[in-house]
């Protein structure tokens, strides 16, 4: 293997294709073809011990887990591992580990209560405008730490049965409905005609006037962003995508290159990252994600707090962490570059802002506000100004 320092990775655009998988005898044809990486995902021990030293966390973590949430990696994913490092931040995303099967008393099947806001099955409706259609339970690869780890993969117990007829016909009836996020599950890994099928009849109902599409597969799977994809989804515009990168280590020269054919095609592109402990949790590791975001034309949009999902307790961060690095970021770096950090409300209140505290003290006449760099400051409201300030009767 010839890796370049770890340090590069994290904050050049390098490719990492194919990598140590050439010595396997991979060709670069296999390589570049997405059906070639999901046929060759790692999803057995055995697999991945053929690539990799376990720790004993992590193969307990394999054998135990794998009830709940599937493992499934892509090779194109699996190549960011650090094979010398079990604390490596690709690594933890992705494989499981014995903490997965612990639990606490907070933790639920479903944190953010979707199920109990599915006016239909698969369509989560709880802001007044939007809905959250959720279309498929697989993606490329699995994350371990998954909001809807209790459908997602179809290895647990309960099954995502989405009824696209009944969704089509709930959308037409509710005018009141003009935005339509697809999410799952990843539906980027329809075929190109399954997902116009969708994308065509959503744009058939005259009130829906915004689409999104929430996909990690640019990530997991660049090679699925064929020229071919893009150039259908441009037909279903306005159509944004959110995107879901949580370490720098992630944006490869192949991912950079997925994501520019997305922007080309006049999809404009967010990420969504979840904050986890000893993969984001510190202010350099996240302002070179920003920064690298930005370089991919990807706007930061959300930084989750990780929601209450059981097993997940060892990737938490406490809150407070969180709003510290907003506070590093904000001000200090570009404005574009400083995504709104979110707590999705347990139990189903829907996603709350997280701020630091940039309001001191409001009275009747007065705000007391702090910049980036603590200094206070007065503004007076406008009731407190007196008079105009030019008398034009004069
Ligand atoms: C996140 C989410 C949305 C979209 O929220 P935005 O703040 O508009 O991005 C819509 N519906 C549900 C259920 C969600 O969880
Ligand atoms: S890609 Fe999204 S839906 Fe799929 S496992 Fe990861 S977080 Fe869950």
């Amino acid at each position: 293997m010839n890796y370049p320092a770890a340090l590069d990775l994290e904050k050049s655009f390098l490719s990492h294709a194919p990598g140590y998988w050439a010595s396997q005898g991979v060709t670069s044809a296999d390589w570049n073809s997405h059906v070639w990486q999901l046929k060759n995902r790692i999803t057995t021990l055995r697999q991945l011990e053929e690539h990799l030293v376990l720790t004993e966390d992590e193969r307990n973590g394999v054998i135990l887990s794998g009830t709940k949430l599937a493992m499934a990696i892509t090779p194109h994913f699996f190549n960011l591992i650090d094979r010398d490092n079990p604390e490596c931040p690709i690594r933890k995303q992705v494989i499981p580990r014995v903490e997965e099967t612990w639990t606490s008393p907070y933790e639920m099947a479903d944190p953010c209560g979707e199920d109990s806001h599915m006016p239909v099955p698969g369509l989560v409706h709880r802001y007044p405008d939007r809905v959250l259609f959720l279309v498929t339970d697989r993606c490329a690869s699995y994350c371990r730490y998954c909001t809807r780890s209790r459908v997602v993969s179809g290895a647990g117990e309960q099954e995502l049965e989405t009824d696209f007829e009944a969704a089509f016909q709930y959308l037409e009836k509710h005018t009141e409905i003009r935005d339509v996020l697809l999410s799952g599950g990843d539906p980027l890994l329809f075929s190109d005609s399954k997902l116009e099928k969708i994308l065509s009849r959503l744009r058939d109902i005259p009130h829906l006037e915004f689409l999104r599409i929430g996909s990690r597969v640019p990530i997991f799977l660049p090679q699925r962003i064929t020229p071919q994809l893009c150039a259908m989804l441009q037909k279903y515009h306005p159509l944004f995508m959110s995107v879901h990168v949580n370490h720098p280590r992630e944006l490869t020269l192949e991912v950079k290159e997925a994501l520019e054919r997305l922007a080309n095609h006049g999809i404009p592109l967010g990420n969504q990252s979840v904050l986890l402990r000893g993969v984001n949790d510190n202010l350099d590791t996240m302002k070179t994600l920003v920064h690298k975001l930005l370089m991919c034309r990807v706007r930061p949009y959300y930084l989750y707090q990780l929601d209450l999902i059981q097993g997940s307790s060892h990737l938490e961060v406490p809150v407070e962490e969180g709003i510290a690095l907003i506070e590093g970021l904000r001000g200090h770096t570009t404005g574009y570059a400083v995504p709104q950090y979110v707590i999705d409300a347990p139990g189903g209140g829907g996603k709350v802002p997280i701020n630091p505290d940039y309001v001191l003290q409001r009275t009747g006449d007065r705000t007391l506000i702090r910049n980036f760099e603590g200094k206070t400051f007065e503004y007076p409201e406008p009731s407190a100004v007196s008079g105009p300030v030019l008398d034009l009767a004069e």
